[in-house]
């Protein structure tokens, strides 16, 4: 099969200079890189296309030598090992610098293919550590949703020099291993060739800067260590054990980079009356059995008041009444837990004489048993309730 011509591939002309060539290559470069076009063969071919002719045009050697032989000039020694022509590897290792075009720090396909320009430009320094805090809630503020003051001990970005850790503009100069860049290219005998990763400098730790002289009140490191009261919106309805998140709210970064996050953990606290179940609540309501027997009309209390509620004569204990609304909001906002009151009988423990001989005389009704011929099973009644 006759192959393309190399300028044709990358739409220039014969003429055309080597800066001409490197920006056309990385147009087509980008328009069929397989990050773009996943399991796309035809696109990666014309990938695979376009850095073969890239790699003859852009070695003046080989482009002589192009353009008097053709493509019989390539032969043994000019392409990419015979047959199999070039990998994405080979294309990776031996153009990665196309896609960085100087942009900066980082992968250079990061900067490149991650939109125009890269994200806020070069990212400088190390990323500052996540912050870990602990809040503890009662089921009061879990219900209404809270802000907290919290008063954490945390790295921030030195006020002397801004964050870089010089001790003036002067005393900062592009960094001399990196140019600049914030990354190295090291290149590493494989059984495969030569192949190039590309790590951020190891002398000025990705920032492209070195400090000719310290910032006599952070030496040098950009960060000093101070309290901070945060104010953390929590909104209604989290659990023990979520954890929320603040983006860049956490520890500076050294030299300048970005902070990191602050990560919150919540802790609920025992409630005197309430127990959680999801969003609803539970209470343990306590009846005498006199109440629980004629009926009566009490208090119970509930996360904002107390509500009265109406106790029908014959309620047995396991009962469960139901407050609507009265629970938990959910996190995600849609709707409401409810509140719970899971009826107990109280059992009276001391009885005086008097009493005794009442309920004595009371024992002997028949009425006093429960009679499972009437459904008078209180376990599926509870049930019953639980899930109407
Ligand atoms: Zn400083
Ligand atoms: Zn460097």
């Amino acid at each position: 099969m006759a192959k393309r011509d190399y300028y044709e591939i990358l739409g220039v002309p014969k003429n055309a200079d080597a800066d001409k060539i490197k920006k056309s290559y990385r147009k087509i470069a980008m328009k069929y890189h397989p990050d773009r076009n996943p399991d796309d063969k035809a696109a990666e071919e014309k990938f695979k296309e376009a850095a073969e002719a890239y790699e003859i045009l852009s070695d003046e050697q080989k482009r002589a030598r192009y353009d008097r032989f053709g493509h019989a000039g390539m032969g043994q020694g000019g392409g990419f090992g015979g047959q199999g022509g070039m990998t994405m590897d080979d294309i990776f290792s031996q153009f990665g610098d196309i896609f960085g075009g100087g942009s900066g720090g980082g992968s250079p396909f990061d900067s490149f293919f991650g939109g125009g320009g890269g994200r806020g430009g070069r990212a400088r320094g190390q990323r500052g550590t996540n912050l870990r805090i602990k809040v503890k809630l009662s089921l009061e503020e879990i219900a209404s949703g809270v802000t907290k003051k919290i008063k954490v001990k945390k790295q921030k970005s030195c006020g002397t020099c801004g964050g870089n850790g010089a001790k003036d503009a002067g005393s900062v100069q592009t960094c001399t291993t990196c140019r600049g860049a914030g990354y190295v290219r090291q290149v590493k005998s494989t059984f495969l060739g030569q192949m190039q990763t590309t790590t951020a400098c190891p002398t000025c730790a990705g920032s492209g800067q070195q400090i000719t002289a310290k910032c006599s009140t952070c030496r040098g490191d950009g960060r000093t260590q101070s309290d901070e009261t945060i104010e953390i919106e929590i909104p209604g309805g989290v659990a023990q054990g979520m954890q929320l998140s603040m983006t860049g709210k956490g520890n500076a970064g050294a030299k300048g980079g970005a902070p990191g996050d602050l990560l919150i953990s919540i802790e609920e606290k025992p409630h005197e009356f309430f127990v959680r179940d999801g969003n609803n609540i539970i209470y343990e309501l306590y009846l005498n059995f006199a109440d629980a027997a004629l009926g009566t009309s009490l208090e119970v209390p509930t996360l904002n008041g107390k509500v009265k509620i109406k106790v029908p004569a014959g309620t047995q204990a396991g009962k469960m009444f139901r407050l609507r609304d009265k629970g938990l909001p959910s996190v995600q906002s849609y709707g409401t837990g409810d509140q719970l009151i899971n009826v107990n009988i109280w059992t009276p423990k001391n009885l005086s004489s008097d009493e005794k001989k009442m309920m004595e005389k009371l024992r002997e009704s028949s009425n006093f048993q429960p009679n499972p011929e009437k459904g008078e099973r209180t376990f599926f009644d509870r049930m019953r309730d639980y899930f109407n």
